[in-house]
């Protein structure tokens, strides 16, 4: 499974970047998706309990997801449009367009440590 695979390299990088003690202390991960990104949050979820409790690995962690939404630059007027049900359409013009801003994120935003 595809957000298994993530969610394992999400707990590598930190395994990477924190101590045994500091990642005992780790409460809450925050990660942004983007809505463009195949990831589906939900899956996300259980993916991340599976390995959690499969690999008994950051038990007292958290997975706090947030959205991001999809936005294109238009080339033609520069303006930035929000993008909904993948139409990639300037809201200001109308020009098609694919130069996406934001959408593909898919990373760690920020971890909390209980004090
Ligand atoms: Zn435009």
């Amino acid at each position: 499974m595809h957000e298994v695979s993530i969610i394992r390299s999400v707990f590598n990088s930190l395994e990477e970047q924190f101590s045994a003690e500091e990642r005992e202390k780790l409460t809450q991960i925050d990660m942004e998706v983007g809505l463009f990104s195949n990831i589906e949050p939900l899956l996300l979820q259980n993916a991340f309990k599976a390995v959690q409790e499969a690999e008994n690995k950051f038990p007292r962690a958290q997975l706090h997801i947030t959205s991001i939404p999809i936005k294109i630059l238009c080339e033609n007027c520069h303006t930035e449009s929000v993008i909904e049900n993948y139409k990639f359409l300037c809201n200001n013009c109308g020009r098609a367009s694919n130069n996406l801003i934001s959408g593909t994120e898919l990373l760690i935003k920020r971890v909390h440590f209980e004090d």
